[in-house]
């Protein structure tokens, strides 16, 4: 089969990887509108800091070559012309398909006046990064402002204060990564933040980037204006589909997929931070922008465009912060618990969101070595009511699982 993929990040290279294996004498051409090798965003921040860059090339920076791509970098995807199955390409080019993988992930979603400003910063892209890291290293960047106190936002915040910038994130809320974590779980990265030397400004709503010609400071919505030498929007996150437009690929926030990640149009499939596949629990579409289900969904959706039949169980939410110094993991959801369990010690942390006695999700500090444990539990449905408050104890781990087990009314988890 002749395929395009859309995008070289994590869905886009796996989906690759698998075309190849399947399909060995097949072309398999890979567009990617950024002129890097194939990289995970989320080693960015280790990659600037330590240099690594195993970690961000993570398939080698020659996987191209070794699985036999036609890698195009710096080709930006323009258009989909379903009805003569080709690809438009920025200069006009065009590339023919008989199938076509979008893993075209996502970009920062900004809707904030004066956004477009020169000189507003994002995380977003390897190329949008180098940019704001190269700042720093010139010297230019005594000081940082980041709208937005979600997970890209606090991972930039640690790495500009690891780079002796000072920094201060502006959230809307008044805890961190409200999404994931919850109050009592965010107090521990506060906390944390605050010691390596951020500065948390939660619970001030920004109205708007302000400056001219350029940007230099963040208008709040008292009229206060800060100012800083670096201004980074971190306000979320968006699926990459404009060049959609015309084709009949049905999107919403993102590309609507079924359970085998194939779209509305034959022959098109779609996988990653792109793709808004069922949510594991609810079954709803959602995205859940993180690079596991990206790595999952991108095989799943280049065997389906072979023929195969493999169905997607559905993405989840599992997050955790790597450049904290204190170990936290979120997993689940933490909306709607019918019932919540807590062990805090002060230094350790175990929450787990219950659901008609189910695990719907998880939240540990310090200690998290049952993190596997809960999200067993809870992929499976096992029904834990029988656990009551030992659920949280922080010896309970795989040991009291298997020894439920065993017994003749036990949680089958093994079965
Ligand atoms: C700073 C940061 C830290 C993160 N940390 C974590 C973490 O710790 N754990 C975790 O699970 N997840 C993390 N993530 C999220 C994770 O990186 C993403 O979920 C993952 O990269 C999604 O992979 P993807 O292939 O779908 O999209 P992307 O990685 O965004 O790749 C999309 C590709 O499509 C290309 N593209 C886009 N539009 C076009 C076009 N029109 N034409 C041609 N090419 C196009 C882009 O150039 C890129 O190559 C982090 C993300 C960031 C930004």
């Amino acid at each position: 089969m002749q395929s395009v993929i859309i995008g070289t990040g994590p869905a886009g290279i796996t989906a690759a990887e698998t075309l190849r294996r399947l399909d060995p004498t097949g072309s398999v051409v890979a567009l990617s509108a950024e002129p890097f090798a194939p990289y995970s965003p989320a080693a960015m921040a280790d990659h600037f800091l330590n240099g690594r860059d195993t970690t961000l090339f993570w398939k080698g920076s020659d996987v191209a070559e070794c699985l036999g791509l036609d890698e195009r970098r710096g080709s930006t995807v323009t258009a989909v012309d379903t009805d003569n199955h080709e690809v438009v390409l920025d200069g006009g080019g065009r590339v023919a398909y008989e199938g076509l993988v979008l893993a075209s992930g996502s970009r920062l979603h900004a809707p904030l006046e004066g956004a477009d400003l020169p000189g507003v910063l994002d995380f977003k892209s390897l190329r949008t990064a180098t940019e704001l890291i190269q700042r720093v290293r010139r010297g230019e960047a005594r000081s940082a402002l980041i709208v937005g106190n979600g997970f890209i936002g606090i991972e930039l915040s640690l790495l500009l204060a690891d780079l002796e910038v000072d920094v201060t994130v502006i959230g809307r809320r008044s805890w961190i990564m409200p999404r994931v974590l919850d109050p009592v779980t965010s107090t521990f990265a506060e906390k944390a933040l605050r010691a390596r030397g951020v500065t948390l400004r939660l619970g001030v709503q920004a109205d708007a980037f302000v400056g001219s010609p350029s940007v230099t400071g963040v208008r709040l919505a008292d009229g206060q204006v800060l100012s800083a030498d670096l201004v980074v929007a971190a306000t979320g996150v968006k699926p990459h589909t404009e060049f959609l437009g015309g084709s009949g690929v049905v999107t919403d926030w993102g590309v609507h997929v079924d359970d085998q990640m194939r779209t509305s149009v034959p022959g098109v499939v779609a996988a990653g931070d792109v793709a808004e596949a069922a949510d594991w629990l609810t079954g709803d579409r959602f995205v859940h922008a993180i690079f596991p289900n990206a790595v999952t969904q991108g095989p799943i959706a280049a065997a389906n465009l072979l023929g195969a039949d493999l169905a997607y169980e559905g993405a989840e939410s599992m997050n955790s912060l790597k450049h904290l110094g204190v170990p936290i993991v979120a997993m689940g959801t933490i909306d709607s618990p019918d019932d919540i369990l807590r062990w805090d010690s002060g230094d350790h942390l175990r929450s787990v969101y219950l659901r008609e006695g189910t695990i719907v999700g998880a939240q540990l500090v310090g200690d998290i070595r049952a993190a596997g444990v809960y999200r067993s539990l809870m992929l499976r449905r096992a029904d834990v009511a029988r656990f009551g408050q030992r659920l949280v104890d922080p010896g309970f781990g795989i040991g009291e699982v298997v020894w439920d087990a065993m017994q003749p009314a036990g949680l089958g988890v093994f079965a």
